[in-house]
């Protein structure tokens, strides 16, 4: 479903993705490991198109990234995105910030997408926060939004860059359980995170990235019980 090949990457004099080939299957969850700087983030944006790549090739579904306004927009939903800091709206109520994207992108009736995003907030368990701001959530509770707002554009992947690193000890799992539960129900998935539990108990492949090349791969049970390089060894017991 989404495929990339030899995609290169600057900042300036700063080479940070260097070569990378990724696939991810229809209904596989990918997760992706590398200590800070390696290019993970950097890599998830690309594959939305919010970064440019000088080299290479992303196809989602065979098809090239477009480059254009309102295709853009459609990329952005079928590629949807959750972030560490959750990027909600601050202005609109939470059902507004569910609604918004399938009305405007998706060409949804207003009652209907209000409708879908009632059924998507209760899936999440913030049914009850629909018409708050989201200053007035908790961060897990926000964050839930989150990726009922990336649900509710009917995306074909979600990329999650780091969701539960800002949030309070007590509030990681009840997103990781929301997480869960979707990589259950086979939603395609590529989840940049530190949660270990979460990558052994929902990942088919962990993929292990230092300075901007995928280094490593394998099943979350081989590459836990034997990391084959000595930079994924470093990495899982800590050392820098
Ligand atoms: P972390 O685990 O800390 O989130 P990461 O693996 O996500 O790290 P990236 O955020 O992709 O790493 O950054 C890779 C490198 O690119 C870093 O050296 C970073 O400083 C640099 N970088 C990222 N974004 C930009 C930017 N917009 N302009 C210049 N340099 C950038
Ligand atoms: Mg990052």
């Amino acid at each position: 479903l989404v495929r990339l090949r030899g995609v290169e990457k600057h900042f300036g004099d700063l080479h940070v993705l260097r070569g990378i080939d990724l696939d991810v299957m229809r209904g596989e969850v990918v997760v992706l490991l590398g200590p800070s700087g390696s290019g993970k983030s950097t890599l998830c944006r690309t594959i939305n198109a919010l970064e440019g790549i000088d080299a290479g090739e992303i196809r989602i579904d065979g098809t090239p990234l477009p480059t254009t306004g309102a295709e853009l927009a459609r990329l952005r939903a079928d590629v949807a995105m959750v972030f560490q800091s959750f990027n909600l709206f601050a202005h609109k109520t939470v059902l507004e910030n569910v609604t918004l994207g399938p009305v405007r992108v998706r060409g949804l009736a207003p009652d209907d997408a209000a409708d879908r995003a009632l059924a998507l907030l209760d899936r999440v368990g913030v049914r009850s926060q629909a018409d708050k701001h989201p200053s007035q959530l908790s961060g897990g509770q926000q964050q839930r939004v989150a990726i009922a707002r990336a649900l509710a554009m009917d995306p074909k992947v979600i990329l999650f860059d780091e969701p539960t690193s800002a949030l309070d000890p007590e509030m990681v799992q009840e997103v990781l359980e929301v997480m869960l539960g979707l990589a259950q129900d086979g939603m395609t998935m590529l989840v940049v995170t530190h949660e270990m539990t979460f990558a052994r108990r929902a990942a088919h492949r962990v993929v292990f990235m230092d300075e901007g090349r995928v280094v490593e791969e394998g099943s979350p049970a081989d590459f836990f019980a034997h990391p084959a390089t000595e930079r994924a060894r470093a990495f899982l017991s800590g050392r820098p």
